[in-house]
Parts: C-alpha cells; structure tokens; sequence
C-alpha cells in the first residue's frame, strides 16, 4: 500500500497491464543544469505531450519537465477511450454558456479527437485503436435515450444509435443494462503507448524531455520566465503548466484549482471464451452513472474501470472489489482471475471543464481533464500553441471555465459527499428500474402460471371424460358380454328342453306300443296334454 502510494508521488510506473505490454522506451534524464528554451512545459502527461508536440511540429524549441516518467500519472493508466465531450455533463455547458457556445465547445472537443485520429493515422506501434463506444443505461428510459439521441443529432451533429434493451441483452449478457446509444466515432487506445509515442515524436524533433525532474516554483513576472527544479533552472520564452493534480506547492493557485479524484482499473487474466460468451462487443463500454463503469476487451482480457474516490493510493483488495464489480454486472464472470489492478488520480476543477487559458503573458495553463482527458488535452495543446504562435483566440471559449478554488481539504470531503450522493442516485434509478422489471416479470409469471392452471385443468378434464367414457364403454361391453351369455344360456336351455321332450315323447311312445290293445284313455290323455310340440301329431296318428 504505501509502495503504492510512493509510487504515485514519484510518478514511477506502477503494475499496471499498460506497463506491462508497453513498447520498449528507455527512462530519460534528469534535469541538472540550468537551459534555455523557446517554451518549458511542466507536466509530461497527455496535456503537456500533445502541447509539446504541437509546439515541436511547428519548429518550436520545447522542453518537458517530468516530475516522475512519462506518462506515468493518469495518462498512462486510464480506460483509453478516446469520444467527443467533456467530463461536464453537455447539459450543465449548455446550462453555463448557452447552446451556441456549447456547440462550439462540443465542436472543438471533436477537434481533440481529430488530432488523435491523424496521429494514430500515421502509424504507431501498440496502440491498436478499436473503434466504436456503447453508452448504456442502468436503468429503463427508452424516451430518456431517444431524446439524448436527437439532443446530439440536432444541435451537436453527433449522430447516435438507440439500441432498445433487447439489442443489448443480446449483445451483452447481462440484465443490468436496458437501452444505450451507440457512438460509432469513439475508439479507444492503448494510452501508454500513445503517450510514448508522442514522447519519442518530440525529442525526434530536437525537443527534450526530463524525467524525475519536478518544477517547484517559477518566476513568472519578467518577459522571460524562470521554472525552478532540484538541480536546474529552465528560461523560457512562455511557460505551459500541465501539472494536473500533482502540480504541488510550488503553484498554489493552481493546486488549489484542482481537485483530485481516484478511479481505478483492472485486467482480468485472458479468458477468451467467456469475453466472447458475454461481451459481444468489441468497442468500449461505459454506462451513464454519475461514475459508472468503463470496459472493453484487450486482446482476450478484459480491462475494467470503475468507482471514484478522493483518497489517495491504491485500496486494499482492489482487485477483489474490482472483480466483485465485474461479476455484479457479468455473474458468469465470476470467479475470473485479475491480474492487474491499480488506481489513477485524475485532476478535476470544480465545474468539471479543462482550465485552458492564458495566466499572465508568457503563462498559460492546461488541466483539470478530469475523467475525459483522450481528446480535450490534444484539443487544449492545439488551442495554446496556435494561441502563442498565431494568436488564434479559441482558447477564449474556455474564459468561462477558469481557475475557480476547488476548496482544498474540505472541497474534497465534499466532493466525496457528492460522490456517495451521486452514487445513491443512481442506486435509486436502478432499483427503481429493476422494481418495475421485477413487478412486470412477476405479473408475467403470474399470467403464465394462470395459463399453464388453466391447461392443466382442461387436460384434467379432458382425461376425467376420457376414462369415463372408456369406463362407460367397458361397462356397456360387460352387460352386453353379460346379456349374450344369458342368452346363450336361455338358448341352452330352451335346446335341453327341447330335446328332453322329444326323449320325453319317444318314451312315452314306447311305453304305449309296448302297452296291451285296449285303449288305456288316461294314458292317451297323458300324453296329449303333458308332451309339448308333438300330441297332436300323435293324436293324430293314434
Ligand atoms: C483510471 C483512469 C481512467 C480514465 N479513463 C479515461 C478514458 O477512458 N477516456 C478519457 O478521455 N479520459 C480518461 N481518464 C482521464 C485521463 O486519463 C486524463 O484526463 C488525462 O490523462 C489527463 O492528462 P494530464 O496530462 O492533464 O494529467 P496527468 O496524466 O496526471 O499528467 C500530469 C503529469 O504532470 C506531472 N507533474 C505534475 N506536477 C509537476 C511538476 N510540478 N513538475 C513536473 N511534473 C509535474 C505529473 O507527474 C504527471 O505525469 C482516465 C483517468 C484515469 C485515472
């Protein structure tokens, strides 16, 4: 932890995967002397390396002074999506300065993306740009993203696709999210490797960049400005302040404009299957909380980012808490491996706009990027040297977003309250999105329970009738079966009796042959009136 932590002070690289996978670059020299130079940089993040490169491209004499390595603070540990925008929400600029200078601003922030675009254009070695960003919803408001859709298509012309919840149930596999917009201009780098990159542009270009040399203090008041460093002085002709949140002491009008704010990432260990499983997307992901998720995949990991914090240093079992994040939002992540997680401080102003401006003559400023630093730090290296080359006078649009104290100490608890304000917020959206999911898919499962009640007893009913019939049929063939038997019975009978009188009659016939002639009268009548069938035939033959 407190390793950690030195290292974010000293700048030093941490573990992070972009450390990791970074392109060779061997560590540059300290300051130890006094120079001269036509402009002295202080910050060699993105914002000091796209102002010295604009500077060093237009055949300015630059000098970039590091307190830690390159790119070491938030520019080299960040989620690498570069989109249109600020960290300020487009509403709240349009609330401050009016739509059509809120058009302009969105219109340069563009501009950012341009110059990003045109240096990835030109070819660099592991940055590997992907294109394409989803902003998803955590909570269900299909007229809420339509309206954000045409709001950018109309007055920013910015093109966005409504994706319905089902488009993105079915892109992504989880049930957190319901609508997103598409934002198919976005795309996201390897940060590390751009800054590198962009490093190693400069001193190709006879500009120089010291490592591990802090400014501590300047003189700002002559025409030419004196920057101070352990063990070495810089003259220049103008001075650019790129410092961000670490700027230090030596600035206190800049340090107290700044607040600065932890996020925190992680890289999963490669699971190629379950990525392809679960996120069927190649783009960036980021969800519209107030401070929401970031991910996307690199290679066959994943690279998550999340949660904000005004404390310093990595936390303990960040990657624990990261994974936990993954798994709440992907349960069938869970369980999976990080094996890189770190924090990055990034540099805040209280109206959450990037403070680009002229300080004094000689003495301009580029910071407070805040959580969207990819295209607006370009921007502002754009903006300040054709100010302090051609003076171009965009940077005036920025006029409205000065240097506004970010209330020190207690500026910072107070953004942790808004934080956990913030947060609580989107917590009441989701629950509120996830209540009315919950009540329509119990009333879902209801009807379907009904239904399935209801067929069940009609499959009852059906069978009881069944077996009754086929017990009615039974019994019906029984009595038959019953009936046909007596009959047979009777017909027995009748045939017995049949042939009992006919052995009846031939006796008595017998019996009257074998009598003395005399006509015995009562025998006569006996057999006339006891034998069925034949007495008159025998009568008749007697
Ligand atoms: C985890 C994380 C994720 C992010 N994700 C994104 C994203 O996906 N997209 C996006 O657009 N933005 C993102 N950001 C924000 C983005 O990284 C920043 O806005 C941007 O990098 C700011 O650049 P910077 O040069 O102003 O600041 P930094 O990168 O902080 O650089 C300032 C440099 O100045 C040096 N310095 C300070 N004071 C002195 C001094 N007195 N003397 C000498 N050197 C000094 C520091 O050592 C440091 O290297 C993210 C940030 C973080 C931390």
């Amino acid at each position: 932890m407190a390793n950690e932590a030195n290292k974010l002070m000293t700048g030093e690289p941490p573990e992070t995967f972009y450390a990791a996978t970074a392109v060779p670059s061997a560590p540059r020299q300290r300051l130890m002397q006094d120079i001269d130079t036509g402009v002295c940089i202080v910050g060699g993040g993105f914002a000091g390396l796209w102002t010295a490169r604009a500077f060093a491209r237009r055949g300015y004499d630059v000098a970039v002074l590091e307190a830690g390595t390159v790119a070491g603070q938030a520019s080299g540990r960040n989620g690498g999506l570069v989109s249109a925008g600020y960290a300020a929400r487009l509403s709240r600029i349009v609330e401050r300065v009016g739509l059509e200078q809120a058009k302009a601003l969105y219109a340069l922030s563009r501009q950012g993306m341009d110059i990003v675009g045109a240096a990835l254009a030109e070819g660099i070695p592991g940055v590997d740009p992907v294109p394409g960003r989803l902003n998803v919803q955590r909570f269900d408001d299909l007229e809420g993203a339509r309206r954000q859709a045409d709001f950018h298509g109309e007055h920013f012309g910015h093109e966005m696709l409504l994706w319905p919840t089902e488009r993105v149930r079915e892109t992504l596999k989880t049930e957190r999210y319901y609508q997103a917009l598409h934002d198919a201009d976005a795309f996201s780098v390897h940060p590390l490797n751009l800054a590198l990159a962009l490093a190693a542009e400069i001193e190709a270009r006879g500009g120089r960049i010291f490592e591990q040399t802090r400014a501590t203090g300047a003189d700002l008041e002559g025409v030419r400005k004196w920057i101070e460093t352990p063990n070495g002085r810089v003259r220049s002709q103008d001075v650019v302040f790129c410092g961000s949140a670490f700027i230090g002491a030596g600035f206190p009008m800049l340090a107290r404009a700044i607040l600065p704010v932890s996020t925190y990432m992680c890289a999963t260990e490669p699971i190629p299957e379950k990525l392809q499983e679960n996120i069927r997307y190649t783009g960036a992901v980021a969800d519209t909380r107030r401070a929401g998720d970031y991910y996307r995949a690199a290679g066959d990991r994943l690279l998550w980012g999340g949660r904000i914090s005004t404390r310093a240093g990595t936390p303990r079992r960040l990657k624990k808490k990261l994974a936990r994040d993954i798994a709440r939002v992907y349960p069938a992540l869970k369980g999976v491996g990080i094996e890189y997680a770190w924090s990055g401080v990034m540099g805040y102003a209280i109206h959450s706009m990037p403070q680009i401006g002229m300080l004094r003559p000689g003495a301009w400023v580029a910071s407070g990027f805040g959580g969207h630093g990819l295209n607006t730090t370009a921007m502002a290296g754009e903006l300040i040297s054709t100010a302090i080359i051609d003076h171009d006078e965009r940077w005036r649009q920025f006029i409205p977003f000065g240097l506004v104290w970010a209330g020190g100490a207690l500026g910072r608890r107070t953004t942790q309250f808004v934080y956990w304000g913030m947060k609580a917020g989107d917590k009441y959206d989701e629950a509120k999105s996830k209540f009315k999911e919950y009540r329509a898919k119990r009333a879902a499962a209801a009807e379907a329970a009904r239904k399935i009640a209801e067929a069940k007893a009609a499959e009852e009913a059906d069978a009881r009738k069944k077996a009754e019939a086929a017990e009615r049929r039974k019994a019906e063939q029984e009595e038959l079966a019953r009936l046909l038997a007596h009959e047979e019975e009777q017909e027995k009978k009748r045939k017995e009796d049949v042939t009992r009188a006919a052995a009846d009659t031939k006796d008595a016939a017998k019996a009257t042959d074998a009598a003395p002639k005399k006509p015995d009268t009562e025998t006569e009548d006996k057999v006339a009136n006891g034998a069925k069938g034949a007495p008159a035939k025998k009568k008749k033959k007697s």
